[in-house]
């Protein structure tokens, strides 16, 4: 096993990624930006160095600083945590070339997911029902060009994209032509690479996905979650088990996803994203080569600590359990508390004056706040995610509304009234809605 972790990342992740390292004996060295000098997960590792000035791109999207660092504090593995260089296989071949261990997935698998639309072909060809799209573009006359075949509506996406960032629907050609430019220019700006794809507009689709770990010999999956409650396509609460799969279509798609994740040579822990239409079709959108926000709700149902098993696997250690050994054991809920004015979604950045977390029976709050933090305004708006957990889906939402009231941020706006609506529409609580349920709370 390895005896120091390098934490490339902040915020709760970076302290979610400190508690695996300790309960496995790990020593941890977290690499900060200058603002988080004095953040609760520097303050709880081992050590910190400080890797740069505020900007990311000076610091927590900084290769060659990450990996200086990692020389420096004589690190045997760099954890990126989500977000920033996690998915970065520039990143991954830096730590090779040093000798230290990236945890996550090798160069070649992290390339490949890393471009959507190569990926959107090899997993169709490794069996996966893919959403119906194009491969990716370069001139606005390709894109014009390829949209005959598909057909409207459609969504304009960037090969390089993530985040829920730069998707743009395209009703009609007239849309199409008006938008491609805009979106090229975005995705050269946003992502480092202008090329763009075209994928079917799925009418009020779900969003479900796959959570799975593979080591050297083995892939299998840790069940589903429900991701379908999204602002501007970002995720704000999420589900374990999903709400609307079929036990057909959860079975089926399982052993898809392992077999796809075992033809691609994938290991470490990831996520195989689909969409699923209104008649219950799944269709494959994208694979996460990385640990995601939203891990905790697996953990709940499943009792494995995926973090645990990243890091064991890094160390060549393989996962810790078979197959038929994982049980999903009730329903837990995630909210993500952001720094946000709940309807519109505008940023609140702040000191937060007073903070008091939820907890009690079935509660988990993974945060890095505190009364006295500073949430900063270059960084994600996530300040916390309260999980609750219970018997059945109602115990979960039940435990979840107790816990929003009793959690106690003043000085900072954030999601939580948003969140206490939801739990309380009848739709959300019968289990009815699509990914376009959340525009009915915004302004
Ligand atoms: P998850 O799928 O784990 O819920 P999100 O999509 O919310 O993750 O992304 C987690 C974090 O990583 C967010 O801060 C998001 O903006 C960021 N992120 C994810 N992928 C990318 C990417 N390709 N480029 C930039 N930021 C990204
Ligand atoms: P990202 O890499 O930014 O996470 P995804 O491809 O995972 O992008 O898509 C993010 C979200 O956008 C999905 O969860 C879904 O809500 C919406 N979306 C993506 N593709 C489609 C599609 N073809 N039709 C309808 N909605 C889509
Ligand atoms: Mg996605």
């Amino acid at each position: 096993m390895f005896s120091k972790v390098l934490i490339a990342n902040r915020g709760e992740i970076a302290l979610r990624i400190v508690c695996a390292c300790r309960e496995l004996g790990i020593r941890t060295s977290v690499a900060h930006s200058q603002p988080d000098g004095d953040s609760l997960a520097v303050r709880l590792a081992d050590e910190a160095v400080c890797i740069g000035p505020a900007s990311s791109e000076q610091s927590y999207l900084n290769v060659a600083a990450i990996v200086t660092a990692a020389a420096m504090v004589g690190a045997d593995a760099v954890h990126p945590g989500y977000g920033f260089l996690s998915e970065s296989a520039v990143l991954a071949d830096a730590c090779q070339a040093a000798g230290v261990v990236f945890i996550g997935p090798p160069p070649h698998v992290l390339r490949l997911l890393g471009d959507k639309a190569r990926a959107r072909r090899v997993m169709q060809a490794a069996g996966l029902p893919v959403v119906p799209g194009t491969d990716s573009f370069d001139t606005p006359e390709e894109g014009t060009r390829l949209a005959e075949t598909l057909g409207f509506p459609l969504l304009i996406k960037a090969t390089a994209g993530g985040g829920g960032r730069g998707l743009r629907v395209a009703r009609t050609a007239r849309d199409l032509e008006h938008s491609l430019g805009a979106a090229r220019r975005e995705a050269a700006a946003a992502f480092g690479d202008p090329r763009l794809y075209l994928e079917r507009y799925v009418d009020e689709p779900r969003h479900i996905e796959f959570q799975i770990l593979a080591d050297e010999t083995r892939a299998l999956h840790l069940g589903d979650r429900e991701c379908t409650l999204q602002r501007r396509h970002q995720k704000l609460l999420e589900e374990a088990p999903a709400v609307g799969l079929s036990e057909e279509t959860r079975h089926r798609l399982g052993g898809l996803v392992v077999k796809a994740a075992l033809a691609v040579g994938y290991r470490n822990a990831g996520t195989f994203e689909f969409l699923v239409d209104r008649g219950g079709a799944p269709f494959f959108i994208e694979a996460n080569a990385r640990i995601q926000v939203e891990h905790p709700v697996t953990e709940m149902v499943t009792g494995v600590d995926l973090v645990k098993e990243q890091i064991r696997v890094a160390a060549g250690e393989g996962v810790s359990f078979q197959q038929t050994d994982v049980r999903v054991t009730g329903h837990a809920i995630e909210c993500r508390v952001n720094a946000e004015q709940a309807e519109t979604g505008r940023p609140s950045p702040g000191v937060i004056r007073a903070f008091v977390a939820p907890g009690g029976p079935g509660v988990r709050v993974d945060t890095y706040a505190h009364a006295g933090c500073m949430v900063w305004p270059h960084y994600d708006a996530l300040v916390a995610k309260v999980v609750a957990h219970g018997r059945d889906r109602g115990e979960a939402i039940a435990r979840m509304r107790r816990a929003l009231d009793m959690f106690v941020i003043e000085g900072i706006e954030t999601t939580m009234p948003l969140h206490r609506r939801v739990l309380r529409e009848p739709d959300f609580l019968a289990g009815r809605f699509t990914t376009s349920f959340l525009e009915r709370f915004i302004t």
